[in-house]
């Protein structure tokens, strides 16, 4: 078994081997939420392609240690809670809790640590590192008294991103007023403290102020998983300015080389255009709920495209999540019909699923080949599957689901419906199609979905719109 990721550091499809003498530990840092607002889907892609790729290294036998950072300072979170009349911490407090809710309902891993960057310890660890940038001559402290990274003194800057020094132009991160900068591309690990700012300060070697964006990470990675990690991830507008910053950061303090494997995954766009809080053009995970579709229905549309695709968000898509989830639903009811108990005496050696996976986790040629074997074996199951056999396919499937986490969860129909699913049995027997449909009906208003298969009626928690996002009918 060989895996092989694109790095972004060298774009190229490299083999992974972990830093781990045994091979089998991977340490693994991910860019996390700001967390001023409801994370939309877009976020989330990014977040379902590193659970994936956590599960994926899971299931070839790799322990996964992984850190998710909080961004809960910064311009957004500041402006954010002064509009609303909170203290910064009440004011994300709200968005942190919202984020780990939406992270279960997605069925994402949750990570070992999710390091917030105001927690005083990591603040503590931000100032230290900066003092060991300037004692390096990598970093000054300028005339409006922010500290900031002297770029021109990191040969590799640029690397990552594949940039030209000379291109660079300040960006939306960094304070406008950067007169005092020696280079345009400077940018801020220390921010001086100013009106706009407040009640968020820190005291500091450099008077009071708060972390730059960029430093932070570098501080979270560095405290929680050492200066020298596996993979590093995020979305590709990550790349610029944010990665690149932390490496210079990191290895500016270490001289090590801080990430082995740069991950970054395409966009999720709108009508061509990425999604985004600022064109506006974005749905949060609770505006899908409302119109009545599933975690796993988003995760199903999120996961499906290959991580480094651009994928559009369109509503046939979130269709097509859901009858790929169907027939998975009535391919397990199918086998678990035909295999009543739970001896195994077959196992189905097939490891395609797995073996797609390994090159650059291709989920499209995944996908392909589990949709493949569900309609081979449905049709092993039309002239009759044993017991044994059908038994084996579901050990099969369970390896699977491991790395996907598609399978419906078991929700047991309430006795009225199940009386109401009954009725319709008998009036379809006595082929009164009226009767049926209205059952149906009535069975659907109470958030159920009966579907007739071969196996017989079927039931499904299908909450109405509105109900799912606990919004009151
Ligand atoms: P932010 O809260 O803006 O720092 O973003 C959090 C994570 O979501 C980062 O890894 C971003 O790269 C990623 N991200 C933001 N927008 C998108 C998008 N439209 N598609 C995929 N990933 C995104
Ligand atoms: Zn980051």
């Amino acid at each position: 078994m060989t895996i092989r990721f694109f790095n972004t550091y060298s774009r190229e499809i490299e083999e992974f081997r972990p830093l781990d003498p045994a091979g089998r530990k991977v340490k693994m840092y991910t860019c996390g939420p700001t967390v001023y607002s409801h994370a939309h889907i877009g976020n989330f892609r990014a977040y379902v392609f590193e659970d994936l790729l956590q599960r994926h290294l899971e299931a070839r036998g790799y322990t996964v240690e992984r850190v998710m950072n909080l961004t809960d300072v910064d311009d957004k979170t500041i402006r954010g809670s002064r509009s609303a009349h909170l203290p910064l911490r009440e004011f994300t407090a709200q968005f942190k809790e919202a984020f780990f809710q939406d992270v279960e309902t997605l069925r994402i891993k949750p990570a070992d640590a999710y390091p917030a960057a105001t927690e005083d310890r990591f603040v503590r660890a931000m100032i230290a590192m900066i003092e060991k940038l300037i004692s390096l001559g990598l970093a000054y402290q300028a005339e409006d008294k922010s500290v900031y990274y002297r770029i021109n003194r990191f040969p590799n800057y640029g690397h990552l991103a594949h940039f030209d020094l000379s291109e660079l132009r300040p960006t939306g991160r960094v304070k406008s007023d950067e007169y005092d900068k020696e280079h345009v591309g400077d940018f801020a690990l220390w921010k001086a403290w100013n009106a706009e700012d407040g009640e968020v300060w820190w005291e500091s070697p450099w008077g009071r102020g708060r972390p730059g964006w960029h430093i932070e990470c570098s501080a979270m990675a560095t405290t929680l998983l050492g200066e020298e990690i596996d993979i590093h991830c995020g979305g590709v507008d990550n790349i610029f300015p944010h990665h690149e910053a932390e490496i210079a950061q990191s290895e500016g303090c270490s001289g090590k080389t801080f990430v082995r494997y740069w991950m970054h995954c395409a966009h999720l766009l709108v009508d061509g255009q990425k999604m985004s809080k600022s064109l506006g053009n974005f749905y949060t995970l609770r505006d899908l709920l409302s119109k009545g579709y599933s975690g796993r229905e988003v995760r199903y549309a999120l996961i499906r495209v290959h991580y480094r695709a651009p994928l559009n968000f369109t509503w046939e898509g979130m269709e097509e999540a859901r009858q790929a989830l169907g027939r998975i639903d009535d391919w397990l009811l199918r086998l678990q019909q035909a295999a009543p108990n739970d001896n195994a005496t077959e196992k189905i050696e097939d490891d395609k699923f797995f073996v797609a996976l390994d090159e650059d986790l291709n989920i499209s040629a995944a996908l392909g080949h589990l949709f493949e074997q569900i309609r081979e074996s449905n049709r092993e199951l039309d002239t009759g599957m044993s017991p044994g056999r059908a038994r084996a396919w579901l050990g099969w499937w369970e390896r699977i689901n491991q790395v996907l986490a598609f399978e419906a969860e078991e929700e047991k129909p309430p006795a009225e419906i199940t009386a109401l699913a009954e009725q319709r049995v008998q009036a379809r027997l006595a082929r009164n199609w009226q009767k049926s449909d209205e059952l149906r009906d009535a069975i659907q208003s109470r958030g159920w979905e009966v579907r007739d298969t071969k196996e017989g009626q079927m039931l499904t928690r299908r909450p109405a719109p509105n109900e799912r996002a606990g919004i009151p009918a």
